[in-house]
């Protein structure tokens, strides 16, 4: 791979990981971190909360729109049709476990390119992935600050309720004698 090929690819992959953050953030899905490493490996790291189950529809929906951004990124800022991209084998995998729970067919990229699409976003997500480029790992208030808050329009739109507050959905408090 030529110095060009490289600079694209990480590029890419730079739309890729900011995607998944930024559309997890637009359904109130809270990222812990995300990160592309010179090798080419990349993350990006929701906070899996224990009472989010993937068997409930409205959560596998969430699931599915965040696992489905990534590749549907990186064929927009390369110009291309939208589809899986080689990147995004472990998310396609993941998307086909829980589509049929989702109610949603795992090849149908027209919801979450309805969302990249919108101009604001596509800035974010641009932004974001520049950023990544150069820091490689984004996290904490950092990568909150660069983030948009929940849509609760879009959450409703698409069939995603948007998560409590994290302080509401921690501090079980269990009595022991
Ligand atoms: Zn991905």
């Amino acid at each position: 791979m030529n110095t060009a090929e490289f600079t694209a690819t990480r590029r890419s992959i730079g739309f890729h990981e900011a995607a998944h953050a930024v559309v997890a953030a637009l359904l109130g899905q809270k990222i812990l971190w995300t990160e592309i490493h010179p090798d080419g490996y990349a993350e990006t790291v929701p906070d899996t909360n224990i009472f989010l189950r993937l068997d409930e529809p409205f959560q596998s929906r969430r699931t599915m729109l965040i696992a489905m951004a990534g590749s549907a990124a990186q064929c927009r800022c390369m110009d291309r049709d939208i589809q899986w991209s080689p990147e995004g084998g472990n998310d396609k995998r993941l998307v086909e476990e829980i589509a049929e729970t989702a109610g949603l067919s795992p090849d149908d990229f027209s919801t979450v390119n309805a969302i990249l699409s919108k101009d604001d976003v596509w800035e974010i997500v641009s932004r974001l992935a520049d950023a990544l480029v150069t820091c490689e790992r984004l996290e904490g208030q950092d990568l909150t600050d660069r983030l948009p808050d929940c849509d609760p329009v879009l959450c409703k739109t698409v069939g995603v309720f948007p998560l409590p507050p994290r302080s509401a959905s921690v501090g079980l408090h269990c009595d022991f004698p």
